[in-house]
């Protein structure tokens, strides 16, 4: 190959991409390329030498060599709704956005393999949509499933609210097909629930954010569709009754309890400020609230009845305040609504500080109890926003403005010190300081503060076995 990196300017690099995909899918002018470089949160605003907009897996491979021969970064992109700033690039202009969302195409689905296999542009929704229509159900499922593409689920190994019964975006895949940095196709499509033939490559691209390689298509896991599915809100005086509930909840129902939500009163409290429309399920006031669902092979009146055994019990030992169970199919939407709604209800409320981490479960009433009172020691009056996943200890723990206070001042003020608090904290709770959303460029240093150094100088090595020119997702996930 020659060596034109010297010769080299953007302005060659896009001319390339133009003459190998097509002058239209080659975006540079500002409003075309605008919505590619701002993330979800409106927090990252990044340049590119263009937006680039490949339509096959083969137009990725020619790209990816591109960009090798004229030293470009490329910042892959799905549906740009990553709460990391993955999918942003920097402000140098130096590197590209590939948006691999015209990668689209569902291309088998192998009912008695329960099996799908998609492009990674395919939105989540799609996938969903799909599966349902073949009689089968693909459960990764999260509130920006309209347009979070597979791609950018796997890219940053997505939960969301069926991970307690079916695992993350990891446990759901079984193969993927990626375009390497060297620009070559590794076809890794294969259908198996067991395949042990050494290192499993699949397992390394999942999760890196796309810093290892491009992810161009997977082979999905698909399950049986529930005959029914229940959902009810049970009222808890704390969240170590939470717990204990849970600990209730897995006995008497096993691989039937599908989400298991904690929601603090306070959470509820600004959902009713904000969305009025939605109503507070209970007639007193409680400190906690759980959302839990059963999904049932059998019928409603199976899961009704389980749950009604397992309520009757944690209403005479005094676990649980009050419950109610959803009667319909809107009733059961309601409930979500409400939970949905928190991290909306945040954003009307004002500047928040965000914090999406995951404990040992048994450690999650010690973990908010002691870091709570930290917090309000160290930023007296700060109102936590506390909610999420409890069934997979995987907390958004979030610090809200004192009423009335102006929240500019104070993030300023108190932002970095609150983060090492609820990090340290988390730290010596043997928690991760990342449980969802990855790390993203948001997350770097605190990764690299709680991370061993055995474990970087692993994942350095790993990195530049891979990719040993730097040039993909540059500035995430290491530096
Ligand atoms: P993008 O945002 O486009 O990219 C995310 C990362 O993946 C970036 O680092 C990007 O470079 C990389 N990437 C994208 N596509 C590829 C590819 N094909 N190959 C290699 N790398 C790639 N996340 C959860 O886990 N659980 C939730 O419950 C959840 N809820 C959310 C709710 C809302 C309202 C929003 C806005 C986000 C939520 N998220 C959640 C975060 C986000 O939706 C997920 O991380 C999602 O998986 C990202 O998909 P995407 O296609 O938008 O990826």
């Amino acid at each position: 190959m020659t060596d034109t990196t010297s010769l080299s300017t953007p302005t060659d690099f896009v001319a390339a991409c133009r003459d190998a995909i097509g002058a239209a899918h080659v975006l540079t002018d500002a409003a075309d390329t605008a919505a590619y470089l701002t993330d979800w949160r409106h927090r990252y605003t990044g340049t590119a030498c263009a937006v680039l907009r490949p339509g096959t897996t083969d137009e990725v491979a020619a790209l990816v060599r591109l960009a090798a021969t004229h030293r470009v970064g490329l910042v892959p992109q799905g549906g740009n709704t990553g709460l990391a700033g993955g999918a942003t690039p920097d402000t140098s202009g130096k590197t590209a956005v590939l948006s691999l969302t015209r990668l689209n195409r569902i291309r088998s689905l192998d009912v008695h393999n329960n099996t799908i296999t998609v492009e990674a542009g395919v939105v989540l929704a799609d996938v969903q949509a799909r599966a349902r229509d073949a009689g089968r159900l693909f459960p990764l499922s999260l509130a920006a499933e309209g347009s979070c593409t597979i791609g950018g689920n796997l890219a940053t190994n997505a939960g969301g609210t069926g991970v307690l019964r079916y695992g993350n975006a990891r446990e759901l895949c079984l193969g993927l097909e990626v375009v390497t940095p060297q620009g070559e196709i590794w076809d890794g499509l294969r259908g198996l629930r067991k395949d042990n033939t050494g290192y499993d490559l699949r397992d390394l691209y999942i999760g890196a954010e796309g810093t290892l390689g491009i992810i161009t298509a997977a082979v999905l896991k698909l399950h049986p569709q529930p005959a029914a599915r229940l959902t009810s809100l049970a009222a808890l005086a704390s969240p170590q009754a939470a717990l204990d509930l849970f600990a209730l909840a897995e006995r008497y129902s096993g691989p039937l309890l599908t989400a298991f939500e904690l929601m603090s009163d306070f959470c509820l409290q600004l959902v009713g400020k904000h969305f009025s429309q939605l109503r507070y399920p209970f007639d007193g006031q409680h400190a906690q609230v759980v959302l839990i669902e059963l999904s049932d092979s059998e019928s409603e009146a199976h899961a009704r009845s389980l749950f009604e055994r397992m309520m009757e019990e944690a209403l005479e030992t005094g676990l649980v305040e009050d419950a109610v169970v959803a009667e319909s199919l809107a009733q059961s939407r309601a409930f979500w609504d409400l939970r949905e709604h928190i991290p909306l209800a945040q954003a009307e409320e004002g500047l928040n500080i965000k914090h999406d981490i995951g404990v040992p479960i048994s450690r999650i009433g010690a973990f908010i109890e002691e870091t709570d009172a930290a917090i309000a020691a160290a930023a007296p009056g700060a109102r936590m926003v506390t909610f999420g996943h409890l069934g997979d200890g995987n907390l958004h723990y979030n610090v809200q403005t004192p009423e009335g206070g102006d929240p500019k001042a104070f993030l300023a003020q108190y932002q970095a010190a609150l983060n090492r608090i609820v990090y340290d904290s988390v730290h010596r709770h043997g928690g991760s300081i990342s449980a969802e959303h990855g790390l993203g460029q948001l997350k770097i240093d605190d990764a690299a503060r709680y991370k061993s150094p055995v474990e970087l100088t692993l994942m350095r090595a790993i990195k530049s076995a891979l990719d040993p020119l730097s040039l993909m997702n540059p500035g995430k996930v290491l530096r």
